[in-house]
């Protein structure tokens, strides 16, 4: 196919990627020239002794209390808390919750983030923000939120539980499919995301077994830097909304439903996007919603709403929420409706 015109920017953010390399976190710190971080740990991810002993006396304050979507409450006391300490850097350990907090507080202070991912959700390749609860639900976008180096150490990876490496693997694919039929994607970032695709879903199996294989989890979180690339550069799409309305209305967690969801968004693009599957047919063949749903079913996830905790009455109020989404195939209320009752009950492909 011929290439079309296109727009692109490329992010001014510095990329550390490598086994061990956390302990360069000092190091990073002082090329920004700050000398009082915040460190915000999730307490499931390890490292946090590393990093304290690599930014010694630039450690200023650790923070642990971090839960998922970023309560309004949370960002608050972790903003004053870096305030008092006077923080000039944002050093962040952990998943996509982790990150999130680092956000609040930087959107807040102006300070700069050192993001350490221990998870493929992407969240640190963006400049999006969110915060949720209170009166104050904000979410936005604003280059003060997107981290000025991110650090990607495989080996923080080794011991993320199974029920968070796959799903969260679908969660970075999902960002690669949004990238092959977004109005903003173009050939470069359509590149990036055939080739994440295929690295995250070769690693994927070899790490179901094998849980500290390092070089598939090295592979996982490559993969997830070209998904996280391919979401910064070309957004989301009705994939991201769907997850975002279950994860809203209904508590789900975020990962868990781009894992059951994916499958049939893919299945219903597939037609309207063929550039889509012939740039994915080497890993996933002539039926990408299938084989996404296969790749799922053979590492163990749940595949069907209702067994993530969904109730089949709230799925009226979801496809409410998303009807009319920019898609290649258009999003009406019944189309989406459908496809909902499909994936609550998973059975497309049994
Ligand atoms: P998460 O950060 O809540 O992590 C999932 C679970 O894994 C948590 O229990 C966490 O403690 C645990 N964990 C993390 N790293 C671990 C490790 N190395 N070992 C063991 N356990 C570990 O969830 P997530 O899926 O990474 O991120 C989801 C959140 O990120 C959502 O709120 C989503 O909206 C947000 N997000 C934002 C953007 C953005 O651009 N702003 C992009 C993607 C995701």
């Amino acid at each position: 196919a011929p290439v079309r015109p296109f727009d692109h920017e490329f992010a001014p953010t510095r990329i550390v990627f490598g086994p061990g390399r956390l302990a360069e976190v000092g190091d990073e710190v002082a090329r920004l020239g700050a000398s009082r971080a915040m460190v915000i740990v999730s307490g499931h991810a390890p490292g946090g002794d590393t990093v304290t002993a690599a930014l010694g006396a630039r450690a200023a304050l650790t923070w642990h209390e971090i839960a998922q979507h970023v309560p309004v409450d949370i960002a608050s006391r972790a903003t004053a808390a870096a305030r008092d300490a006077g923080a000039d850097v944002i050093v962040s350990l952990g998943g996509g919750s982790a990150t999130g907090l680092a956000k609040a507080v930087a959107l807040e202070l102006g300070i700069p983030i050192v993001a350490v991912p221990t998870t493929y959700a992407g969240s640190e390749l963006t400049p999006v923000y969110g915060m949720t609860g209170g009166q104050r639900k904000r979410t936005g976008s604003d280059e003060r939120v997107r981290p000025r180096v991110v650090l990607y150490d495989p080996e923080l990876t080794v011991g993320l539980p199974a029920a968070v490496t796959g799903p969260s693997t679908f969660n970075a694919m999902a960002h690669c499919f949004a990238a092959l039929w977004a109005p903003a994607g173009n050939p470069l970032i359509a590149a990036l995301a055939a080739d994440a695709v295929r690295i995250l879903t070769t690693s994927l199996p070899v790490v179901t077994t094998n849980p500290a294989d390092l070089d598939a989890r090295a592979g996982l979180q490559y993969g997830a830097f070209l998904a996280g690339t391919a979401l910064g550069s070309a957004g989301t799409g009705l994939q991201h909304r769907i997850s975002h309305a279950l994860g809203g209305r209904l508590g789900l967690v975020h990962a868990d439903t781009h894992s059951v969801v994916l499958p049939y968004v893919v299945a219903l693009n597939a037609a309207a996007v063929p550039d889509m599957v012939s740039r994915l047919r080497p890993y996933l063949g002539d039926d990408p919603g299938r084989a996404l749903w296969e790749l799922a079913a053979r590492i163990g996830l749940p595949h069907d709403l209702a067994t993530l905790g969904a109730t089949g009455e709230a799925l009226d109020g979801v496809a409410h929420d998303v009807a009319d989404t920019t898609n290649p195939v258009p999003a009406s209320f019944d189309t989406i409706r459908a496809l909902l009752d499909r994936a609550y009950r998973g059975r497309e492909w049994q």
